[in-house]
């Protein structure tokens, strides 16, 4: 018995390529090959199986999104750069403080030119950091290998500028300290400081979302 693909509504029987997906839906071959923005395989000779264990963890309704937003599923494993998911050699790659590889395409999304400074800003930070700039659209300026010029702040979930200091109506708030007895959230953490702004790391609230995050 043939059953139809998720997105396109093609009919697939038990000898064309596809995958399936967490909640057990069909996506055919090029529909799969347009989620990943690659050849993931071929008809009758089957679908890679890094790929096809991505559509496994994921549902339908995640799948149809990232589809009809032209979006690309991104591909995570030591070897991926970890903005496009392309697969990318330690060599060709700059290497994230917490050893997570980027490749210049995604680099330049972020920062205008490629440098040593901006290579040693990344070595220097987690990839959180600098994820959270790239899927915001977001630019930056390395300065050292430790600053980067951030002309607005932001939220790292939801993008809104609509941000404040935590606790800034607390007499013992001062910009640049960490509000004491701030409640830190484990997640994507913190960005880049200010320019020119010497220590410390400041926890905002963000008025839209609610989330929590340092800068
Ligand atoms: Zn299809
Ligand atoms: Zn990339
Ligand atoms: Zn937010």
């Amino acid at each position: 018995m043939s059953r139809n693909c998720l997105v396109c509504g093609k009919k697939l029987g038990i000898l064309n390529a596809k995958t399936i997906t967490s909640d057990g839906a069909l996506l055919c071959l090029d529909d799969t090959n347009k989620l990943f923005g690659e050849t993931t395989g071929k008809e009758h000779i089957g679908i890679k199986p890094t790929y096809a264990s991505w559509v496994q963890k994921h549902t339908s309704a995640e799948i149809k999104d990232l589809i009809s937003k032209n979006q690309t599923a991104i591909l995570i494993a030591p070897d991926r750069c970890i903005g496009c998911g392309r697969k990318i050699s330690a060599f060709k790659a700059t290497i994230t403080k917490d050893n997570k590889r980027i490749c210049s395409n995604c680099i330049h999304k972020v920062f205008k030119d490629q440098n040593d400074t901006v290579n040693a800003w990344i070595n220097n930070h987690d990839s959180d950091y600098f994820l959270a700039y790239f899927k915001n659209d977001r630019s930056l300026k390395a300065i050292s290998k430790d600053k980067a010029e951030v002309e607005t702040l932001f939220c790292p979930y939801c993008n809104s500028e609509n941000v404040k200091p935590l606790g800034a109506d607390k007499k013992s708030f001062s910009v640049g300290k960490a509000a004491a007895g701030a409640v830190l959230t484990g997640g994507i953490g913190v960005l880049a400081g200010f320019a020119g702004k010497k220590t410390g790391k400041t926890d905002f609230v963000c008025m839209d979302c609610g989330k929590q995050f340092k800068r």
